[in-house]
C-alpha cells in the first residue's frame, strides 16, 4: 500500500517539477531565440554600401545559418538540462515522497500494535471467564457456594475489563478537551492524595507531602488525573510500611512536581519503555504480579505532553523511583 502511495507521490512531485522546468525552458527558448534573430535582423546596409547587394545577401544568408545552428544548439542544451532534471528530480521526488509519507506510516504502525495489544489485554478476562463459566455450567450438582465463588470471581474479571476500558477510553480522549486555566498546585495535590488515601493505608504507606502555592495553566481534571497515577504507581510498586514523598516546588521558571518511593525501583532495560502503552516491566507481570495494564504511565505522559512539559524518571532497582513532571508556570 506505501509503495504505490510513494510512488503515486512520487509521480506527483515529478510532474511539478518536470511541468515548471519545461515551462522555464519554453520561455528561455522563445526569449533567447528572438534575442539572436534581432541580432541577426541588424542593418546590412554597410555591406550593401562597400561591397555591393550580392555580397549583403551572401551576409544575410550566412546570418541565417548561423541563427539556425544557434536555435539548435539551444535546444539541445535545453532538452539535456530537462533530461537532467527529470533524473535528479526523479530521486528528489522519491526522497520527499518517503520523507511525507514516513510519519503517517509509522502512526498507522503504532495504530496496527495498540489494536493488536488492546484486544489480547481484553482477551485475557473474557477467556478466564469464560473458562470458568463453561466449567460451571457442565458440573450438574453446582452449589451456591460454588455459584458465588464464580460469580465473585467473574465480577473481578469485569473490574478488570471496566480498568481497562477506562484507560483506553482516557488515553484516546485525553487531548480533546483543551479548556486551560490556572491550576493552583498545592490544592490539586491534596485533592490526589485524598483519592490514593484509601490504598495507602491498605499498604500502610505513609504519604508525607509539600507543596508549595504555585499555579501552572492547565486542565484540572488531567493533572488530578496525572498526580493520582504517580502517586497510585509509587504505592503499588512499594513495600508495606515504606514512604511516598510528594512535593510541588518552583524552579527557575518551572514548576517542580516530584513523586519519590523507596519501592521495587525499575531496571535499566525496562526505563526507556515504561512510557509506552501497554508496556509492564517483566517484575510487575511475573513476579510480584501487579496489576494493571501498562496505561497509567502512557496517560501521565500524553497529559504533561498536552501541558507543555517534561516528564523524567529516576530509578534504582530495589532502592525506588523518583518521577520528575516539568511545567511552565503560569
Ligand atoms: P501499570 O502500573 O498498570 O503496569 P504503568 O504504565 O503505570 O502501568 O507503568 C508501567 C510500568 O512501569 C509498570 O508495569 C512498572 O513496571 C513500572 N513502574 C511504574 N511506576 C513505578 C514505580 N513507582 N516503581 C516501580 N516501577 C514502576
Amino acid at each position: 500500500m506505501f509503495r504505490s502511495a510513494a510512488a503515486k507521490l512520487t509521480l506527483g512531485y515529478l510532474t511539478i517539477i518536470m511541468t515548471l522546468s519545461i515551462g522555464f525552458s519554453v520561455a528561455i527558448y522563445h526569449i533567447s531565440s528572438n534575442e539572436l534573430e534581432r541580432s541577426a535582423s541588424r542593418p546590412v546596409d554597410l555591406y550593401n554600401n562597400i561591397f555591393g547587394p550580392e555580397s549583403a545577401s551572401e551576409v544575410n544568408k550566412l546570418r541565417q545559418q548561423q541563427l539556425n545552428k544557434d536555435r539548435n544548439r539551444l535546444k539541445l542544451n535545453l532538452t539535456l538540462y530537462n533530461l537532467a532534471v527529470l533524473a535528479v528530480g526523479g530521486g528528489l521526488s522519491y526522497f520527499l515522497a518517503r520523507r511525507t509519507l514516513a510519519p503517517i506510516e509509522e502512526m498507522l504502525e503504532m495504530q496496527k500494535r495498540f489494536t493488536g495489544d488492546a484486544s489480547h489485554e481484553l482477551r485475557t478476562p473474557l477467556t478466564a471467564m469464560q473458562s470458568e463459566i463453561e466449567v460451571a455450567l457442565r458440573d450438574p450438582d453446582l452449589s451456591k457456594p460454588a455459584a458465588v465463588k464464580l460469580l465473585k470471581s467473574n465480577l473481578e474479571e469485569v473490574a478488570k475489563l471496566k480498568a481497562l476500558s477506562e484507560g483506553l477510553l482516557t488515553l484516546a480522549t485525553a487531548g480533546q478537551d483543551t479548556s486551560h486555566q490556572k491550576i493552583p498546585l498545592n490544592a490539586v495535590c491534596a485533592e490526589a492524595i485524598k483519592q490514593v488515601t484509601k490504598r495507602a493505608k491498605d499498604q500502610q504507606i505513609n504519604i508525607k507531602s509539600s507543596a508549595e502555592a504555585i499555579e501552572v495553566m492547565g486542565n484540572h481534571q488531567q493533572i488530578l488525573n496525572l498526580l493520582s497515577i504517580l502517586l497510585d504507581n509509587a504505592i503499588k510498586y512499594s513495600p508495606k510500611g515504606s514512604e511516598v514523598k510528594l512535593s510541588v516546588k518552583a524552579k527557575d521558571r518551572y514548576a517542580l512536581i516530584t513523586v519519590a518511593d523507596r519501592g521495587a525501583g525499575i531496571a535499566r532495560k525496562d526505563l526507556p519503555h515504561i512510557f509506552d502503552r501497554f508496556y509492564r516491566a517483566d517484575s510487575s507481570r511475573t513476579k510480584s504480579r501487579k496489576e494493571g495494564y501498562g496505561l497509567g504511565l502512557a496517560i501521565a505522559k500524553k497529559i504533561v505532553d498536552l501541558h507543555n512539559g517534561v516528564i523524567d524518571v529516576n530509578s534504582q532497582p530495589a532502592k525506588g523511583s523518583t518521577f520528575s513532571v516539568r511545567f511552565p508556570l503560569a
